[in-house]
């Protein structure tokens, strides 16, 4: 099947290249592949399979829906009526009342665009205001705020109007500053510029960010560069996105990230694991002051996917009947205790980081400091030869990347956490 699909699909394919694997079926935490081989699956179809693979409620509710209706355009359903209801409950019950919702199916692309979209035409405003290193989709508008500079090679000029900045990744400071000395002077760089009246930046439509940048690395924001910028936008009347579609819906441990730092944005955009099921579902959720687009300003075709509203509202129940979120923080904090002894085996283990299920182990010359790019490549390899399917990340794709459903037990945590150790020591050999 993969010399079949190398012949016959987009040469742009990317996971089997890496991890060259044909899937029969999976459950749970489980994939199986096409000679009955079982992987513990911690990609979890790229961070969108909060309960693992087809969990039982949320898959008997998608088929109950089937049978009844699939496509709702955006007319009102009640099963729609309930997604929206449990998915405003995920806000903080400050938000809640002030906080509308857009179905922007089925991407996470489409629902950055939307949230951009919205704050230009509530702002009149055109620039965005970006950071380096973030990914926000691979569409042309979201690529434009895409800070991965490898996601742009040959597509030519940008959306006019976006300015990056450093974000604050204090591990490998792009201004080279330490953050004991540094007085978050990212922060101060961009609020200089957003209220500098000669030579600062147009005042901007929007800033969008990722609390942690997923695909640039996992590497969660300094929470005082956070703090900061939201104060500045909230002083300037910018809008703030925040762009969960990576690290919303309990991927952190809170129902959104932006909540452990905090504050409160403008706009949250979600998508990836709010259907629970990896059926396609994308929303923006914004503050009323925001609801300026007149009826069929912002259409699609896709916004009304009724099987993975269900699979939704089954999959929040799940949430609060198991207490998913207190085994993501449980989970976390043993990941973290055991991938800490990774750096016993090699000092190129440069850094454990992380918020909640989202973890990222960087390789690194600890002399140097140049990504250790080979090196995970062969960690990803014989990690998978083991039975763990895990995913890099990072600018120089030097981050192993721990993306698992957030169901998953102490003893398959434990399991990942010895596949990786010695599959690091195979590769170190
Ligand atoms: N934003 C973030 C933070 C993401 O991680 C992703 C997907 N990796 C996207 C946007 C784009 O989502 P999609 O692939 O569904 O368009």
């Amino acid at each position: 099947l993969l010399a079949r699909q190398e012949l016959r699909e987009s040469n742009a394919r990317t996971y089997p290249r890496h991890l060259p694997l044909a899937i029969r079926r999976a459950q749970g935490s489980f994939l199986e592949d096409l000679d009955g081989n079982v992987f513990l699956d911690f990609l979890s179809g790229a961070g969108v399979l909060p309960l693992g693979h087809n969990p039982p409620e949320p898959l008997a509710a998608a088929h109950r829906q089937l049978d009844e209706l699939v496509h709702g355009l955006d007319f009102p359903t009640p099963v729609k009526d309930e997604f929206t209801e449990l998915t405003l409950g995920m806000l903080p019950e400050r938000m809640r009342t002030r906080t509308k919702i857009h179905f922007c199916g089925p991407t996470g692309a489409n629902a950055v665009e939307a949230a951009l979209k919205l704050c230009k035409t509530a702002t009149g405003r055109t620039d965005v205001v970006t950071f380096q290193g973030g990914f926000h989709g691979s569409s042309l508008a979201t690529l434009s705020v895409t800070g991965l500079v490898a996601q742009q090679a040959g597509v030519g000029g940008r959306m006019p109007g976006v300015h990056f900045f450093p974000y604050a990744h204090c591990h490998r400071c792009p201004l080279g500053l330490r953050r004991d000395t540094c007085a978050v002077n990212c922060a101060g760089l961009l609020e200089r510029s957003l209220t500098d009246p000669n030579g600062g930046i147009p005042l901007p439509a929007a800033v969008v960010l990722e609390l942690v940048q997923g695909e640039g690395g996992v590497i969660p924001a300094d929470p005082e560069f956070v703090r900061r910028l939201r104060a500045v936008t909230r002083e300037l009347d910018i809008p703030l996105i925040v762009d969960e579609v990576q690290t919303g819906c309990g991927r952190t441990g809170s129902w959104f990230a932006f909540e452990q730092y905090g504050i409160e944005p403008d706009v949250v955009v979600a998508s990836k694991a709010l259907s629970g099921l990896g059926l396609p579902a994308a929303v923006i959720l914004y503050d009323e002051r925001l609801d300026v687009w007149q009826p069929g300003a912002h259409s699609g075709t896709f916004r009304g996917n009724q099987a993975a509203f269900a699979a939704g509202v089954a999959t929040l129940k799940v949430f609060r009947r198991d207490g998913v979120l207190a085994n993501v923080r449980e989970r976390s904090a043993q990941l973290f205790d055991r991938l800490a002894e990774l750096r016993a085996l090699t000092p190129r283990v440069s850094d454990v980081r992380g918020l909640g299920l989202m973890i990222g182990v960087e390789l690194a010359d600890p002399g140097t400091g140049r990504p250790e790019s080979e090196l995970a490549r062969r960690v990803q390899r014989a990690a998978l030869h083991r039975g763990l399917v895990i995913e890099l990340g990072g600018r120089d794709d030097a981050v192993l990347r721990l993306l698992p459903p957030l169901t998953c037990t102490a003893a398959e945590a434990g399991i990942a956490a010895d596949i990786l150790h010695a599959a690091l020591s195979e590769a170190l050999a």
